[in-house]
């Protein structure tokens, strides 16, 4: 080529290139397109990489998963304006283990997102409290106390997952978010020291790169975050796995969620439907080598004579499905431009039923630290930060008690005493599971005051009695 075709060549390039900077001039000022497209197919300015300029697909926010984390934050984000995309790898409708009953606290924070009519439409079941046995003792029905300032008493929702996931996944459709499901996230993008976009694979296993100004990892216990960040810690007695499945019969309770903690493990069995009950068994993943899945779950549901009385007319009606590993942490995020909510951030275990509760509210605090970026504070690690303290603030009491328990009803003695103090003294068996249900400050339980009390008594007839014959009930006023 001589010097006169690279001067043509040259030429035509910087025309070509005037040209492609032109029509994005174009479409911002006369808009020919539609706005979307203008503000989604913008030039991205990395600017630490080699190649500054990258043409890609852009949004303010970036959401991975579509669980009720990432559908709220999802929510929240849109009613502050901004531009948001929420990718799933799965297709909705999808199941999940879990006990299905919501905390009677997460109420109003549906209704501020919108979905509780349509919740209350689906007619799911409304608890009135929970009903524990520690080792075959007869249950203790402890009923949901009022509200701070309120005289009526709270339930909590329990519905199948399938219906108020895909419920949720529906309501951001509605309110004009775009929702891609089978799109999985496969890595961050990075420029400097933050996160500014995702890449992935679509459902037809085509690479996309999307840009945002901040990624929300919201992809559960799984999420790509505790593995490419390498932020997973695996927490101590971690090694326990869950089982469920669905029973349908006649006489089921309907009413309360039972909690019974007995070898080999614990149960949670919600109604979620008439006639229809969820049955969660947690035990040591150790029990199940060797052995099949489904009769192994049979055989421990049906070990419990409370169970056995319970489900007399009933019969499983699907195969069980189960997760392991049940409780990690996630340790700080070490840049900017990502924040962490629902089981991304870690999860205990499911005994106290709340993971749900605590996916919508953290949702609402990270919405409100985004939302603070976007005004000005910017997606530095050092403001994102924020979230992460405010969530501390508000949860460590929570996950304290929740740790508690824990160790509580793995040691029979000191669970039947408790449980045994729980049925004498109503007023502590109540702040229990209103701070359980999420709208009594766990301060309530979490201090000395109530541990003396729940003490009073140890050792003498520790637990070793068996309780009185028949249900004990802490009737509402008793
Ligand atoms: C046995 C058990 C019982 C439980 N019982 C209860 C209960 O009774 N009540 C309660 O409130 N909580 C309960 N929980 C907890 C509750 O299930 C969780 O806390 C809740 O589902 C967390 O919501 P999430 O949105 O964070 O995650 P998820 O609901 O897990 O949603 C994450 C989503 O992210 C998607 N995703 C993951 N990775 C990617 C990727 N790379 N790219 C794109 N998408 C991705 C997944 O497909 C999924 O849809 C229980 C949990 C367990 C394990």
């Amino acid at each position: 080529m001589d010097g006169q075709d690279k001067t043509v060549k040259a030429n035509i390039l910087s025309i070509l290139f005037i040209h492609v900077k032109f029509l994005f001039i174009g479409l911002k000022v006369f808009s020919f397109y539609p706005v979307n497209f203008v503000r989604r197919y913008s030039p991205v300015d990395f600017g630490s990489c080699a190649h500054r300029m990258i043409i890609m697909e852009s949004y303010d926010v970036i959401i991975i998963g579509a669980g009720p984390a990432g559908t709220a934050t999802a929510l929240f984000l849109n009613d502050m304006g901004l531009d948001v995309v929420t990718l799933d790898q799965a297709k909705f409708p999808r199941d999940k283990v879990c006990g299905e009953f919501i905390s009677p606290a997460a109420d109003p924070i549906l209704d501020d997102l919108g979905v509780l009519d349509s919740i209350e439409a689906l007619s799911p079941c409304r608890l009135k409290g929970v009903a524990i046995s520690a080792y075959e003792t007869n249950e203790v029905f402890i009923d949901y106390p009022p509200a701070p300032g309120s005289s009526r008493r709270m339930t909590s929702l329990s519905l199948k997952r399938l219906a108020f996931d895909q419920l949720m996944v529906d309501r951001v459709r509605q309110c004009g978010v775009e929702v891609r499901e089978e799109h999985k996230v496969t890595d961050f993008i990075f420029d400097g020291g933050s996160i500014v976009g995702v890449k992935g694979l679509d459902e037809n296993k085509t690479s996309f790169s999307l840009a945002s100004k901040v990624v929300v990892a919201a992809g559960g216990r799984n999420c790509i975050s505790l593995r490419r960040l390498a932020l997973l810690k695996r927490r101590k007695g971690g090694g326990k796995i869950a089982l469920a499945a669905h029973w349908q019969g006649n006489n089921l309770p309907q009413d309360y969620c039972r909690m019974h903690v007995s070898k080999p493990g614990y149960t949670g069995m919600a109604a979620v439907a008439a006639d229809v009950v969820n049955i969660v068994l947690v035990v040591n993943q150790e029990e199940l080598r060797g052995k099949d899945l489904h009769e192994y779950y049979l055989s421990a549901v049906l070990k419990n004579r409370l169970r056995r009385e319970i489900l007399a007319d009933a019969r499983v009606t699907e195969r069980v499905r189960s997760v392991d590993s049940l409780s990690y942490s996630a340790a700080q995020v070490p840049c900017g431009g990502l924040l962490l909510v629902g089981d991304a951030m870690g999860f205990i275990d499911p005994f106290t039923g709340e993971g749900i509760y605590l996916s919508l509210r953290s949702a609402q605090l990270a919405a409100g630290v985004i939302g603070e970026a976007f005004q000005g504070a910017g997606f530095s690690r050092q403001h994102l930060r924020v979230y992460e303290e405010r969530r501390a603030r508000e949860f460590s009491k929570k996950f304290m008690l929740s740790k508690i328990l824990q160790r509580l009803i793995y040691n029979p003695p000191l669970c039947k005493f408790v449980t045994r103090r729980l049925a004498e003294n109503p007023q502590l068996a109540e702040t229990l599971v209103g701070v359980i249900g999420d709208y009594l400050p766990a301060e309530k339980v979490v201090s000395l005051k109530f541990m003396m009390r729940l003490a009073a008594g140890f050792p003498a007839g520790s637990g070793y009695r068996q309780m009185s014959a028949g249900p004990t009930r802490i009737a509402p006023g008793e």
